[in-house]
Order: C-alpha cells, then structure tokens, then sequence
C-alpha cells in the first residue's frame, strides 16, 4: 500500500536516489524519502527497525522474493527529520550491479521515482526545515574544493548566518509593531512612538551594514583573482606556469604571445585562486593584441591582487616583482624571482598570503553572496528612510518594505525564478 502521488507532483511523491557517489564503491548510501518510504522499506525487507537505528536486513525483490542484497536498514521520521519527511536510507553494497538492481526495484514500487538532483534538499526548504540561505550553503559545501570554501559554506549550511539575519528580522519586526502602534495613537500621543522608530531602525541600518564590510562569498566560491602584468616579455607566462606547476600558458621569446587572458584556478594554502596572465601591456597597432591590452586592463579592475612584471614603477597597491633574476639586474625594494631557477617563489607565495589576508573572513563574519548582499544594503537604505520619515504611516511603510527585503533573502517570499538555479547545482540523491 502506497500514498497515491498529488497531482500537483513533488512534496505528497515519495523519492529516491542513490546519496553516495557513482559505483563501485565499498558502501552505496540510497536514500528514500517521502510517505511511501516506510511501506515501501516494510515491502522490501520485511520489517522496520525502530527511528534512527540500524538494522541488518535481507533486501528482497517483492514480485519474485529472490535476495538482491544484505544491507543496513535505516529508518528516520518525518517530523524530527531535514526533509520534513518520512526517509528510510539503505546501506547496501557498493557493486555496480548491487546499486542498479536496488534502483531498479524502489523504482518499480507504486508511488516511489527517481529524484530530480537537489529535490531531497528542495523538500526541506519547501516544508520550512531550512531556508534559502542554508539551501545555499549545502549547495556550496557539496562544491567545496578549498578549506576555505568548506568554512565559509558550513557557516551557511549550519544555520549560523541565518541565525544572524533572523535576529535583524526580529528586531526589524519588532520596529514595524512599534510604527503600527504609532499610526494607531497618532491622534493621542502626538508622535511619541516617533523617536523610537527613528533610533531603532537607524541603529539596526547600523549593525547591518558593519556587517556587510566582510569578504563577499562570490570571491571565496569562484576564487580570489591574482593578475600577472607587465609588458611583453617580462616573463609572466612563465611566472604563470612556475606558480601553477602546469604549462597551461603559451611561454615564447617572442613579444606579444598572449593575446588573451589564460585563468588557472588553484588552490593553495587553503585558499581558492584564479591565477591571470595577460596581454602585455603596451602600444600596439595590431588589432588583435589592442583588444588583448584592453581585456588585460578590464582585468587589473578586477584583480584582487596584481603582480606587476614590469620595470617601471607599480600602480598602487601592486605587488612588485624583479623577475628573471637569474638573469635581468635585481630592482631595488622588489621581491626577486626566477622562474627558471625557482629562486623567490616561496616568498612570493607567502607574500600572496599575507596581501590576501584582509579578504579573507574572520570566523563570526557575515558570508553572503552580492545578491544577499544587495538585499541587505536595501533594506539598511529602506531603514534610514524610515528613521528620517516624520509621518508614521511612511515610516511604517519604509519598515514593510524592508521586511519584503528580508523575506526574499530567506526564501519567505518572491524567490521562484531562483529555485530552479539553486537545486540545478545540486548533485542527484542530496
Ligand atoms: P610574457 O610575455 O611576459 O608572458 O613572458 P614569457 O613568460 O613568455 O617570457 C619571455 C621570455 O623570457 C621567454 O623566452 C622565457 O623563457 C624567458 N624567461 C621568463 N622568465 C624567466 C626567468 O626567470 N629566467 C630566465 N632566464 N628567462 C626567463
């Protein structure tokens, strides 16, 4: 006996999916999840076990009761549960044969299919268990290549950066309930409610945007980006290819070779990084190599650190290197390396560190994305409108539209175009 699926498909539908990564493997994790999970699970293998517990179980075909596998059963309630749902996970073997047979058999059970990717997750966000922002984080944890992405991802998935927008939020309500008193007794107390508003809402702006000033999560999921320029032939290909290890970038005497940008993402020291090698940068009048030498200016805007090649004196807040310093005269004040000899390149690591230091979060910062970010700014904008508004009624409508803000930044309203890219990211089986 199985829930028959709502029309409407997805949440009243019992899914499943293989959560563990492709066969084979020493262990296949299968996850089911929905109302038919537990009859389904009794169907198979005879009996649950009781919530959260373990249990060895024969893993039979219900048509032919022939043994597909010995595996551990377990069962996990609705109610307590991430999904907000009924789950049943079968730990089987990880043999390719073993994981196709399974899938095969939950999938030819009345009223269980296979899940989209991301549903698993999608469904707790849909019940209310997690809200966009942690939806994000997992997202961006099962991403996570770098230490750094992974910290900055738990952070989101765990709930700690929602836990601190859901504070703002209370505080934000409890200004909306105070401007609402304020437009009942207007009559009466003249305003007295007034100041209140004013303070609470410009010291809430306040703490938001101090908030804000932490590193964007754009930078540590996509990697910081550090720009290698100077004119042709300084030696940047080959810097490139030092620091990378690789021979990603085209190396020739000759001037003028990289005529695009070449990006290497890396990680080093825990740190994601997109390492540029540009165009060098001087006249010329081929067409090709000018719209190089403009693409590679576009990128020192960008840059979250440059190294500059050349001789001539670095832009502000260039990092300035004598390259080829088993060859070319050192240049005083300016960290020598050598790609050829490998001569400075620890320290030209280190000192990459040291200038990323500053864009790197501290533990308790606020990781948000630009879009989150740009949510937050309105509403701070929206609050400081509403601490200079000297009518309550537009003071109490600056504070509405500030919890409108709030609302699309934890998935509470206007957020459906944005699902369907979220739960894309997702592997199948989370
Ligand atoms: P780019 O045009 O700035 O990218 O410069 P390249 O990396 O293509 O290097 C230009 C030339 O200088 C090539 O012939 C390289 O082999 C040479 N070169 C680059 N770095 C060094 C170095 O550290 N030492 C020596 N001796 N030659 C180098």
């Amino acid at each position: 006996m199985t829930s028959p699926a709502t029309p409407d498909a997805g949440v009243g539908e019992t899914i499943f999916a293989l959560s563990s990564g492709s066969p084979p493997a020493g262990v296949a994790v299968i996850r089911t999840s929905g109302p038919a999970a537990h009859l389904a699970a009794v169907a198979f293998t005879g009996a649950l076990p009781p919530p959260r517990r373990a249990a060895l179980r024969t893993f039979r075909d219900p048509g032919t009761g022939k043994s597909i596998d010995r595996l551990l059963l377990l069962r996990f309630d609705g109610p307590e549960l991430a999904t907000g749902e009924d789950v049943v996970e079968y730990q089987c073997h990880g043999g390719r044969a073993v994981v196709r047979a399974m899938l095969e058999a939950l999938g030819s059970h009345p009223g269980l299919r296979l899940a989209e990717p991301g549903e698993f997750t999608r469904r707790a966000l849909a019940n209310g268990r997690i809200d966009l922002i942690e939806a994000g984080g997992l997202a961006e944890l099962l991403a996570a290549e770098t230490e750094l992405q992974r910290r900055a991802a738990q952070s989101r998935a765990s709930g700690a950066v929602s836990e601190m927008i859901e504070q703002w939020r209370e505080r934000l309500l409890a200004i909306a309930a105070t401007a609402e008193v304020a437009i009942d007794y207007a009559d009466e107390e003249d305003g007295a409610a007034a100041p209140t508003i004013a303070g609470a809402a410009a010291a809430l702006a306040d703490d938001i945007r101090m908030r804000l000033a932490a590193p964007r999560l754009d930078r540590l999921r996509d990697g910081f980006r550090i720009v290698l320029a100077g004119p042709p032939n300084s030696g940047k290909s080959s810097l490139l290819n030092a620091l990378t290890q690789s021979a990603r970038a085209i190396v020739t005497p000759i001037p003028g070779t990289t005529r695009n940008s070449i990006e290497v993402p890396i990680a080093h020291g825990g740190l994601p990084l997109v390492l540029v090698d540009t165009a060098g940068l001087r006249d010329s009048v081929d067409p090709v190599e000018r719209l190089g030498i403009k693409r590679a200016r576009d990128e020192l805007a960008l840059a979250d650190l440059v190294l500059w090649l050349g001789r001539d004196d670095p832009a502000d807040g260039m990092l300035a290197l004598s390259s080829k310093a088993d060859l070319d005269a050192l240049l005083p004040g300016r960290l020598a390396v050598s790609s050829e000899t490998g001569e400075g390149l620890d320290e030209l690591w280190r000192a990459i560190h040291v200038r990323l230091a500053d864009r790197v979060p501290a533990t308790g910062d606020l990781i948000v994305d630009q879009r989150e970010a740009a949510l937050l700014s309105d509403a701070c904008g929206l609050l400081h409108a509403a601490a200079a508004a000297s009518d309550p009624i537009v003071a109490s409508e600056e504070v509405a539209a500030a919890r409108g803000a709030f609302d699309r930044l934890t998935g509470r309203a206007g957020i459906d175009e944005l699902l369907d890219a979220l739960f894309g990211r997702f592997c199948l089986g989370k």
